[in-house]
């Protein structure tokens, strides 16, 4: 196991009150293992990749729970001995890659200054770039490059690159593609799982549940600040358990060629106030007297599912 996420909640103070964005997630992800992280937009994705990172900002928090990093709780250490972590054995890659590049430094001087930080010595430092560069596909001459003259795919790359230049054991991906054309998106799903080769763990987090589907070895569905479904991807997209994964399946138009797409009725709850039971529960065909209340996750195989169609019997925590 590379990391264990437990129970853990998250908070964002709005004017309206709280917002739980995550409310008592848990995730085990293991070594070597690509692991994609779905959902609609604000189900809380985002915020799961930020709180292992310890990125969450004012006005949100981490409550509670425990985030165990090969042995030790992320949640427990000073953010002077997170800084190592960060970059070093955990990587991120975020969304659009000119949040996380100076547009006014050249490429090789921010790389440099990210490694020094973690104790590399400049001259190393300029290698390893230059090295990283190339495992990405790029010529080690954008070293001397500003951001601008790269494209947005190149531009991505180079994030990449600096996100696993330290040979971070686990590589958190924010929509890395979505900001990018499909032939260069596929490209740089390639990269990332040519990355996972070896040891290294990948989450994917994605709004486009067939991408995960494509480069995933297990999918971890959120719904409404929970992790509502997570196993084998190819047997969750093949056989759903969750209403809400079967829904979302459903409303996806490349999965599979010939059939009907439903899209998925209604949107998800107000996180401030969220409704009483299952969250899924005012847009779920299959919603019972029971789902008033909140359904227990339950282990059914080697799948996670957190709905009352799958009984009380074998509670998972
Ligand atoms: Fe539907 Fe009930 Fe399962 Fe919720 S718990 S997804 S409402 S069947
Ligand atoms: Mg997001």
């Amino acid at each position: 196991m590379i990391i264990e996420v437990k129970d853990l909640v998250t908070e964002f103070k709005t004017s309206r009150g709280i917002l739980k964005a995550l409310d008592r997630v848990s995730l085990n992800v293991n070594k070597g293992e690509f692991v994609g992280i779905v959902g609609e937009s604000g189900c809380g994705k985002s915020t799961l990749a930020y709180s292992i990172m310890r990125l969450i900002r004012k006005p949100g928090r981490i409550v509670s729970g425990s985030i165990i990093f090969e042995g030790k709780d992320l949640l427990k250490l000073s953010e002077e001995e997170m800084r190592k972590i960060r970059g070093k054995d955990i990587g991120m890659v975020f969304q659009d890659p000119m949040t996380s590049l100076d547009p006014l430094e050249r490429i090789g001087d921010q790389f440099v200054e990210m490694l020094t930080e973690h104790g590399v010595d400049e001259e190393e430092a300029e290698e390893i770039a230059k090295k990283s560069l190339e495992n990405v596909g790029l010529p080690a001459e954008m070293f001397h490059n500003y951001p601008h003259q790269l494209s947005g795919g190149q531009r991505q790359r180079v994030v990449i690159a600096m996100a696993v230049a330290m040979n971070p054991k686990l590589l958190i991906a924010d929509e890395p593609t979505t900001a990018l054309d499909v032939i260069v998106q596929e490209k740089i799903m390639d990269l990332l799982e040519e990355l996972k080769k070896g040891e290294r763990s990948i989450l994917l987090i994605t709004h486009d549940f067939s991408l995960a589907a494509e480069r995933s070895d297990k999918i971890a569905v959120m719904y409404a600040g929970w992790i509502v479904e997570y196993g084998d991807a190819e047997r969750v997209v093949s056989e759903p358990l969750h209403p809400y994964s079967a829904g979302l399946i459903s409303s996806v138009p490349d999965l599979w060629l010939d059939r009907e797409i439903k899209p998925l009725p209604g949107s998800p709850p107000d996180l401030v106030n969220p409704p009483e039971g299952c969250r899924f529960r005012d847009r779920c065909p299959k919603a019972m007297e029971i789902c008033k209340k909140e359904p227990v996750t339950v282990s059914v195989g080697d799948r996670i599912v957190k709905c009352w169609l799958y009984g009380e019997g074998n509670v998972e925590s």
